[in-house]
């Protein structure tokens, strides 16, 4: 025992725990993402809109990852949509141990897609599995284009990409197809998707893919 690392040992536990989330989604029939990006990449907007265009199809409920504050929670909750907040103190990552606590707080009977948006942070999330199906990460067209050389190990370790803010792009230098042939380089079977919440451009595209995902109950 004493001979495993320490840093094997607790993402060993996590492992553990983030089966056991998975079992309880999946007892209930809720399909789980875990969404992922950099402070401001637009996490929250996306869910936000999603939540909208998803109205009266699927139902619902985020867990909202954050070092400090309810803010992002408060948003959801206003729409209508139950969330949790999860504050880490500092940490910045969620574990599955924060996952599970905050499962229990939530109606999953009555759920068919849990979003859980995990802290801003394009390191270490990708380490620690939640118990979720599904992994997206972001990136905003003001981070820049270079963002799958410096962190290419969040661009090979989710299902699907989402670029957003493309509104932004008339304004902002960044060169969409090389982007791409940066992230299939890394990732060739990503989904890749192109929106603006402002806009709406390209979101139908995304909202049809998550209903593909998930199941009305
Ligand atoms: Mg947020
Ligand atoms: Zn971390």
């Amino acid at each position: 025992m004493s001979q495993i690392p320490v840093v094997e040992r607790i993402l060993g536990a996590n492992e553990d725990l983030a089966a056991q989330n998975r079992r309880l989604l999946e007892a209930h029939g809720v399909h789980g993402i875990n969404i992922m990006a950099a402070p401001g990449g637009g996490k929250t907007t996306l869910i936000l809109r999603t939540i909208q265009a998803l109205q009266g199809r699927r139902k619902i409920a985020v867990i909202e990852g954050d070092i400090a504050s309810t803010i992002d929670a408060d948003k959801v909750r206003a729409v209508g949509v139950p969330a949790v907040q999860i504050n880490t103190g500092g940490n910045c990552h969620l574990d599955a141990v924060q996952v599970q606590k905050a499962l229990a707080e939530l109606p999953l009977e009555d759920v068919d897609l849990l979003f859980i948006e995990n802290v801003g942070n394009l390191i270490c999330p990708v380490a620690f599995d939640l118990g979720e199906h599904t992994r997206v990460a972001l990136t905003s067209i003001p981070e820049g284009d270079d963002k799958p050389h410096k962190y290419p190990g969040i661009f090979a370790a989710v299902d699907a990409l989402v670029v957003t803010k493309t509104d932004l792009l008339p304004w902002v230098p960044f060169n969409l197809a090389e982007f791409r042939r940066l992230v299939r380089g890394l990732n060739p079977d990503i989904r890749l998707f192109e929106v603006s919440c402002v806009s709406g451009a390209g979101l139908d595209e995304w909202v049809q893919w998550l209903m593909e995902l998930t199941v009305r109950k």
